[in-house]
Order: structure tokens, then C-alpha cells, then sequence
């Protein structure tokens, strides 16, 4: 058996034998029979749309004295929380932003959080006792910016679909999720997911060193409704340092939601270890419940929606014909396309909602369908981008390799 510090050394030495999840599971799917002497470490990873995102920032708005304390505050129009420490007559807010607060058209904390770490400059209104005071600031101004996160990387997601007639607003849908069974939605990266590669709780936990939206930080512990057959986490990290491509705003039909991304390094210990880490999408549940009752209609797998050929979304500009107005472009929910600069990759999730709304079928990617009854219900939305995550993977694979990530030697964490 090895320890951690053995796996550490060899990073540190440059020997360590290092995957990713889906190279990892490309062995096993073809026959290797592969043990804990073969490999150290895994790198697994989780993008999409997770509701459980925050920030804390603190914020330098005006000079000491101009004011007394925050009452309300406002970055971007987006309504923050001042507090808990009233930074009495600091001309600093600190504030707890959510990544669903909403400035209304479709902008919310998803999206500010993005645009801070872009660089950009945010607009900041404070409303004090007896004052209004508005400024500018960009990542440079704030003395201290983090996002946390609530509950991240669910191992166990539920598809849904609509039983009723008419539609349903929800943040599982951008316009409202159709009935009867005419669409499904659906989350989670399967076989790459972190927990997913470690059920026993051998390898994360309070302490683990993580890349937050690409931000090297640490788990806090376990998240919100975290229980043993579905769990989650929590996780923190700096803003500086994040990679905007790994989060930012996506827009549903109740609301703005948050892309989160958390890639997690899995040491190889012992072979407890590489037999959870053979799990595959065709072994892993997905249940299909109904969006009203959340009663269980149904049961897929992660294969379903993972291992279905040509799963990128194309653009062709070609088969396009320039309608008066462009319905794929107003449906994208993350803003990532225009008929005339295509998908912007950075921005894009791979949610196929182009694909969906396009009248003239210029786009062309792989359909999933989940089983429902004597129903095939086809997948029409995927809130979670397994080609984002098995970048995050690519990422801290090569971090570790460069040895810029190891174990124990998480930098100011
Ligand atoms: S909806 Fe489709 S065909 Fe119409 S402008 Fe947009 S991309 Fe072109
Ligand atoms: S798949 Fe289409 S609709 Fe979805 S994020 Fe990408 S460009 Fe936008």
C-alpha cells in the first residue's frame, strides 16, 4: 500500500503515473487489468450548473468615514448580502453573494461572479442609512474575493421530465420543461464525477485539495443534504486564479442559475481504491422522476447521455438562413452563440439547446434519449458539460505532472 507522501514524493520527483478519469476509464473498457502499482493518481472533474455557489467579497467602496454601514448592497444590479461584519465606518462592504441572485434579464450572481474574474468592471451601489454611494471596482479593488460552495459535485442527480400538459417553469429547464414527456433534462458528469470515483469516502473529505472553477482550493466538508448514498460537498477557493471558462451564468426559466466546475485529484492507494475507480456510465443509475411530484417515472444510466457518438455541438453556418430573428441565439442560456461568430467554446456548456431551437437544423450534435415507461423522451437540455470537466481533468492531470499540484503542499491553503 502506498501513502500519500509516497504519491507526493513521486510528483515532487516527477515519476508519479498520473490520469485522467476518462483515460482511466478508456483502460478499463478495454480489458486492462489495471492495479494500484500502475497508477498514483486520477483526476476527476465536474462541470455544470450548480445551484450551491457563493461568493464572499469584501469590497472598498469610499473612504473612512462617508458612511456608517452598509443597508443594502448591489454589484452589477445583483442584490448581495452586507455582513456579517458591519465594517462600521470603513468605507468597506464585506458581502455574501449568491450565484442565483437575480438582477432581473436573465443576469445574476453566475454571471457577476464570471465577469469579476474577467477582469471587468462591476458597478456598486450601497444604500447606507442616510446615503447613497455608487462606484466602480474590478478583481484589483477587492481586498478579498472567494466563491464557496454549498453543496457541489452531487454524485446522484435525478432527470426529470413533465407529466402534465402545460409547461413548467424550473431551473431544470430554460423556457419551461414540456409535457407530456415531450423533452428531459438532465445533470451530472457520470463516470468522471469525483464522488463517483470514490463512494467510499477513501480518498476526499474536509482537507482535500481541489481546483475550484480552476482555482486551487481545499473541501470544507460535506455539503448541504449530504447523506451517504447521495452525496455532495463543500469547497473554497480565490477568485484570483479561477478560469472564467469553468463558470459563469446560465439562464433558466426560474431564474438565473451558476455554473460551477470542481476537479478533484484521486491518490491511488491500494486496490479498495482502483476497483472504484472502474465504475463506468452504464453502471451508474440515473433515475427519471416528474418535475411536479418528483415521483420516480423511470430509470436510465449515465450512458444514456455520456456515451452517445458525436456528443459536441456544431454550428453550420452554411445551413443557416439568416431568420429575422435568430431563436437559437435567444435560447443559448450562457450567451455563447451568434449566427455570425458561431459557439463561442469558452462560454459554451454543450447543453444542445441551439441544436433544439433551430427551425433550420444548422447545428448537428449526438441526441440521448432516456427510457420512460414504453417512452423513448428525448434529452433536450444537459446541464452539465462533460467536455469542460474532462478539460478541468486534462488541467490538474498536467498540474500534477509539472508538479504544481501535489497533496500536501496545497500552497496558502
Ligand atoms: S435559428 Fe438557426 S437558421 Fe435561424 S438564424 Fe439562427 S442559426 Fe440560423
Ligand atoms: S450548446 Fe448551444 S445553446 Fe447550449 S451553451 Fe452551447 S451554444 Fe449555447
Amino acid at each position: 500500500m502506498k501513502t500519500i507522501a509516497d504519491i507526493d514524493g513521486k510528483i515532487r520527483d516527477g515519476s508519479a503515473v498520473v490520469y485522467t478519469a476518462s483515460e482511466f476509464k478508456c483502460l478499463i473498457r478495454e480489458g486492462e487489468n489495471v492495479t494500484a502499482a500502475d497508477v498514483d493518481v486520477v483526476t476527476t472533474g465536474t462541470c455544470g450548473v450548480m445551484s450551491g455557489t457563493a461568493a464572499v467579497l469584501s469590497v472598498l467602496v469610499a473612504g473612512p468615514g462617508e458612511f456608517e454601514r452598509a443597508e443594502r448592497v448591489w454589484l452589477n444590479g445583483v442584490p448581495c448580502m452586507p455582513g456579517p461584519c458591519p465594517n462600521e465606518r470603513l468605507g468597506v462592504v464585506d458581502l455574501i453573494v449568491s450565484g442565483t441572485a437575480s438582477a432581473g434579464a436573465g443576469y445574476g450572481g453566475g454571471h457577476l461572479f464570471r465577469d469579476i474574474v474577467e477582469g471587468r468592471r462591476i458597478e456598486v451601489v450601497v444604500e447606507a442609512a442616510d446615503r447613497s454611494i455608487d462606484a466602480e471596482v474590478t478583481i484589483d479593488d477587492l481586498v478579498y474575493a472567494r466563491v464557496f460552495t454549498t453543496r457541489t459535485a452531487c454524485r446522484n442527480y435525478t432527470a426529470y421530465v413533465n407529466r402534465l400538459p402545460t409547461r413548467i417553469k424550473t431551473i431544470f429547464s430554460i423556457e419551461g420543461l414540456q409535457g407530456r414527456f415531450r423533452e428531459a433534462s438532465v445533470s451530472g458528469c457520470g463516470e468522471i464525477n469525483p464522488l463517483q470515483n470514490d463512494p467510499l469516502g477513501l480518498a476526499i473529505g474536509a482537507g482535500t485539495p481541489v481546483l475550484l472553477n480552476g482555482s486551487i482550493g481545499i473541501v470544507t466538508g460535506e455539503g448541504t443534504r449530504s447523506i451517504p448514498e447521495r452525496p455532495n460537498l463543500t469547497a473554497i477557493a480565490d477568485m484570483a486564479g479561477m478560469e472564467p471558462r469553468y463558470m459563469g451564468g446560465f439562464r433558466t426559466s426560474a431564474g438565473p442559475e451558476c455554473v460551477t466546475s470542481l476537479g478533484v485529484a484521486v491518490p491511488v492507494l491500494d486496490d479498495r481504491q482502483v476497483a472504484a475507480l472502474r465504475v463506468l456510465d452504464e453502471e451508474i443509475p440515473l433515475p427519471v422522476a416528474d418535475i411536479t411530484t418528483r415521483a420516480i417515472l423511470g430509470e436510465a444510466t449515465y450512458a444514456d447521455i455520456w456515451q452517445q457518438p458525436d456528443q459536441d455541438v456544431v454550428y453550420h453556418p452554411e445551413w443557416c438562413e439568416e431568420c429575422s430573428v435568430c431563436v437559437a441565439a435567444t435560447v443559448c442560456p450562457t450567451g455563447a452563440f451568434s449566427r455570425e461568430t458561431g459557439i463561442d467554446r469558452d462560454r459554451c456548456l454543450g447543453c444542445t439547446a441551439c441544436f433544439f431551437a433551430c427551425p433550420n437544423d444548422a447545428f448537428m450534435t449526438g441526441e440521448g434519449s432516456l427510457r420512460v415507461g414504453t417512452r423513448r423522451v428525448p434529452i433536450t437540455l444537459r446541464q452539465s458539460g462533460r467536455r469542460l470537466a474532462e478539460d478541468l481533468c486534462r488541467d490538474l492531470r498536467d498540474m500534477i505532472l509539472d508538479s504544481r499540484f501535489t497533496f500536501t503542499g496545497g500552497g496558502r491553503w
